[in-house]
């Protein structure tokens, strides 16, 4: 059966006075129902603009897609209308983001934010059933005694409740799909792991999809199924969560795993920086950090996604390519 989420050779480009800025550059992922994706990488590897184009949230223009598909649940969202993906957001998919302050409006009490959110999709929902229902969803995401808090305002919450709230909020619609742009980013450490199980949970009970962006392996760790690894708007490797951390096998991938002493860890100990995704470099996106390059890595296009075992594990990169050899990247030990 078809995924709930199939993003096909999608490429989201950015058109500005300094040139075309290839944010999204290729990119094909599966999500389906009860599973997380997390994709992982650096600030500008475009793993926030692929995010973003599912429910095509970036602003056209600059942005454009300008190729690939993106078919959720056998539909195509890039041919739907305004319309239909207006009724798309915070309907049959979610949205989670960094900042739950820009998520809620300060003048209304969390209550009448979440009705709104219900009723917007059940348009049968009497104001009394959707208060009913409200108080339910706060419950849910573990807000204390939600019902005296109801009429409460935003800024009567902490942080951690608040991105509790926008998760209530997200839940209204019974989404099929949630997307997670760094949920947990802007909250401490305790919190961040309580978010993190709260979703985990969340998904166990509806069912529900999860694309989880993130720059912070702890929470793959911690929330993932399967692992997409981005760079420089290309996917570098994506497999199963165990795969990734066990047996990772793109050199950047490793690179991330080895400057990891500790959860939550900035990928910023890889030497040199992104390269420019206005005129990224020929051949494989990572030759200019890359320790295994060889010649084949500087021409041509990025290397095909590899096999790499059996399964749904792929690598993009020449030392997998079948006669290769991938000792080079993984040691003699194949590890
Ligand atoms: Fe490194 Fe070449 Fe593999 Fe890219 S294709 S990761 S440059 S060895």
């Amino acid at each position: 059966t078809e995924p709930l989420l199939s993003i096909r050779n999608l490429k989201t480009h950015f058109h500005t006075d300094e040139g075309t800025v290839r944010a999204v550059d290729g990119v094909s992922l599966d999500v389906d129902r009860g599973e997380t994706v997390c994709v992982v990488g650096e600030s500008g590897s475009g793993k926030t603009v692929t995010a973003e184009s599912i429910t095509r949230l970036i602003p056209e223009p600059p942005g454009e897609i300008v190729d690939g598909t993106v078919r959720f649940d056998g539909e195509d969202v890039t041919a739907m209308s305004e319309k239909q993906l207006e009724a798309l957001r915070g309907g049959r998919i979610g949205h989670i983001f960094q900042n739950p302050q820009g998520a809620l409006n300060p003048v209304y009490t969390v209550g009448w934010q979440i009705r709104e959110a219900i009723q917007l999709h059940d348009k049968k929902a009497k104001d009394k059933e959707a208060r009913e229902r409200a108080i339910d969803l706060l419950d849910r995401v573990g807000i204390p005694d939600a019902t005296s808090r109801i009429d409460d305002y935003p800024h009567e919450f902490s942080g951690g409740m608040k991105q509790r709230i926008v998760i209530a909020m997200a839940l209204a619609s019974n989404p099929d799909l949630l997307i997670a742009d760094e949920p947990t980013t802007a909250l401490d450490v305790t919190i961040q792991m309580q978010i993190l199980r709260l979703l985990n949970q969340v998904q166990e009970e509806f069912n529900t999809g999860i694309v989880m962006i993130t720059h912070d392996l702890g929470v793959v760790a911690e929330v993932a199924d399967r692992v997409v690894v981005m760079y420089a708007g290309k996917v570098m490797e994506e497999g199963d969560v165990y795969e990734i951390f066990e047996n990772p096998s793109h050199p950047y991938t490793r690179a991330l795993l080895e400057c990891l002493p500790g959860r939550g860890e900035k990928m910023s100990a890889i030497g040199g920086s992104l390269p420019s995704t206005t005129s990224p470099p020929d051949g494989c996106r990572f030759h200019p950090r890359c320790p295994y390059a060889v010649g084949d890595c500087e021409i041509g296009e990025q290397p095909p996604m590899y096999a790499v075992d059996d399964g749904d594990h792929a690598v993009s990169c020449v030392h997998f390519e079948p006669g290769a050899d991938p000792s080079v990247v993984l040691g003699e030990d194949g590890s």
